[in-house]
């Protein structure tokens, strides 16, 4: 079978594999389409991986069971959580796989066929598209969902969300589904008219003007009653206190390094909370579904397609900065 092979240094390869064996409580999957993810751009961009590809947000059809599969059957669309649990936990229980200690992560869904763990495949009902399937079961829309469990409060009324990559994008369309005013920051004019399409009700170019100062005036100095970090960097990061108003909550969802953090004035004296969000839990798909059922327009989060064949444009596209999600198709 074929598969993206990422060598890093931004060469991308789709070359010739062994075929694959679901092992015990596995399922092998031939792909439908998958979509490529922010956190695949580390690989792309510098070592790449060892084997194969970083990809690890797809659906398809069941093609075979491994041993003890007794949940699904040949021939059964499904999309995955890459997170995997080990299914005997407390966390595992309630499909909280994220927090499993014993969690395992499942990659190289950039390919024809791939390897799901059981437990971590949702059915895909016949309303659900293989391209809404491949947001609402992976990460793409998973974060910003998870992201929405931790400002839930009706008082949160304006959210910025600082960064709107795929991941920012996802949360724009997100909280403005659920009725927030979204103002939208990052310094991308191509990303920027994205959000505004998603809900955004203002946005900010970071380049041109102060995103914290613009924040403030546009809730008459309060600032956002939450934040969201989806840049990754300490800039971002820092700009997110100094945006949020007080008593107000940051959430973060880029990945970064250590930062100058100081609990006095970031947090005590304005009683600020912060938190983290990680991935989605497997236990989410069901209110995630309910939202697309509810009108949440998922498919607007796909902004290119290319054809498994043009995989290295695809990521050429991608880190260019230029897209939303952006879709492998292997039909
Ligand atoms: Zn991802
Ligand atoms: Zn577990």
């Amino acid at each position: 079978m074929q598969s993206v092979k990422l060598d890093g240094k931004r060469s991308v390869r789709v070359v010739e594999v062994a075929d694959l064996v679901p092992g015990a409580g596995e399922v092998l999957v031939e792909t439908a389409v998958s979509a490529l993810c922010g956190s695949e751009l580390h690989g792309y961009d510098g070592d790449g991986q060892e084997q194969g590809n970083s990809g690890h947000e797809a659906v398809g059809s069941i093609v075979k069971l491994g041993a003890g599969v007794s949940n699904l059957q040949v021939g059964q669309r499904v999309g995955v959580s890459a997170i995997a649990g080990c299914a005997s936990c407390a966390y595992c229980a309630q499909g909280q796989y994220t927090w499993c200690p014993k969690l395992k992560f499942y990659g190289n869904m950039h390919a024809e066929r791939f390897l799901a763990a059981a437990n971590a495949c949702h059915p895909l009902p016949d309303d659900v598209s293989w391209d809404a399937g491949v947001l609402l079961t992976g990460d793409g829309l998973g974060v910003p969902y998870h992201t929405s469990t931790k400002i839930s409060s009706p008082q949160i009324q304006t959210v910025a969300v600082f960064g709107v990559g795929p991941i920012g994008l996802g949360n724009v369309l997100m909280q403005a589904h659920l009725g927030r005013r979204v103002i939208a920051i990052d310094i991308s004019p191509a990303r920027l008219a994205m959000s505004k399409h998603l809900g955004a009700s203002d946005v900010v170019n970071a380049k041109e003007s102060d995103p914290v100062a613009l924040v403030r005036s546009l809730t008459n100095g309060v600032g956002a009653d939450a934040c969201i970090e989806a840049a990754g960097r300490p800039e971002t990061a820092l700009a997110c206190f100094a945006a949020v108003r007080t008593a107000g909550t940051v959430v973060f969802n880029g990945e970064q390094k250590a930062l100058p953090i100081s609990p006095s004035e970031q947090f005590i004296r304005r009683d600020i909370t912060a938190v983290g969000a990680w991935f989605y839990h497997f236990s989410e798909f069901g209110g995630m579904l309910a939202l697309y059922r509810n009108g949440l327009r998922v498919r607007d989060l796909i902004s290119d397609r290319y054809p498994f064949s043009e995989a290295p444009a695809a990521f050429e596209k991608f880190a260019s900065g230029q897209s939303a999600k952006v879709i492998l198709d292997y039909q």
